[in-house]
């Protein structure tokens, strides 16, 4: 089953010299426990589509079918520098009445499995950037949602603490059996992670290829990235993404 469809999507910004066209009609179909990438050069229109899917924005033609909640994560984690760890992680469930033992339960099991759990007294600013980043994604989950959709997550935190919050949250992903859309332009991180990758063309933004991953499910991200098919497809992503 489907969690998302998007149909032939498109969105028109009207600027004051005019209007100008960011999505040309965009396809686009999620299936539980997917990871589906959507790779583009800056500028694109990836962000635009996680604001359509999410109502932050009405597209100007087609059609958004959601079937479930949805969950957001962002380059920024948007912790709340002055509330503790354990307040900062209660925000969601608070804000979707869902504050019950039940789910704050879950999330203390989530703090022991991640080693975060001596730190729910802590500051955000008194965490690593890898850590502040495993607690928004604690703080997502928390909600229970059935597709996430992550922008650009991993992009404001150095290479070693990104691929391995790479390989934890994907393991998270698979374990719990969530769908997710990760858009980044950082072609390797998608490669490591996805089920498929969907290339958009520069702006206006058009489905230029969708290409399906083909690696043992039982590998990790970084493992993925020591498979000789690794960088066929770092090529044919390249190549799609540059040529125009
Ligand atoms: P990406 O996430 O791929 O970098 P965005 O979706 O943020 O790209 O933006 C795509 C284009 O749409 C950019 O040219 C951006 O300046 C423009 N844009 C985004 N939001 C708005 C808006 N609310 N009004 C006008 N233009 C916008
Ligand atoms: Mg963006």
């Amino acid at each position: 089953m489907s969690v998302l469809e998007l149909k032939q999507v498109s969105k028109v910004f009207s600027i004051e010299i005019g209007d100008y066209l960011v999505l040309d009609n965009i396809d686009l179909k999620v299936d539980e426990n997917e990871i589906v990438g959507i790779v583009g050069p800056s500028g694109s229109g990836k962000t635009t589509i996680l604001n359509i899917i999410s109502k932050l924005l009405k597209p100007s033609k087609g059609e958004v079918i959601v079937n479930g909640k949805l969950g957001y994560m962002f380059q920024k984690d948007l912790l709340f520098e002055w509330r503790t760890i354990w307040k900062n992680l209660l925000i969601g469930l608070e804000v979707t009445k869902q504050n019950t033992q039940a789910n704050k339960d879950k999330i203390k099991a989530r703090l022991e499995k991640y080693g975060l759990i001596d730190f729910i007294n802590n500051y955000p600013s008194e965490l690593s950037g890898g850590m502040r980043q495993r607690i928004a994604l604690i703080r997502t989950l928390a909600t229970n949602p059935s597709l996430l959709l992550l922008d650009e997550p991993f992009s404001a935190l150095d290479y070693q603490t990104r691929i391995n919050i790479v390989n934890d949250i994907y393991t998270t992903l698979k374990q719990e059996k969530l769908a997710s859309i990760l858009v980044t332009h950082d072609i390797s991180e998608a490669i490591s992670m996805c089920d498929r990758i969907i290339v958009l063309s520069s702006r206006p933004a058009k489905v230029k290829k969708e290409i399906v991953l083909n690696f043992n499910k039982n590998l990790s991200p970084l493992e993925r990235r020591k498979e000789s098919i690794f960088q066929s497809y770092f090529d044919q992503v390249w190549c799609l993404v540059n040529e125009d």
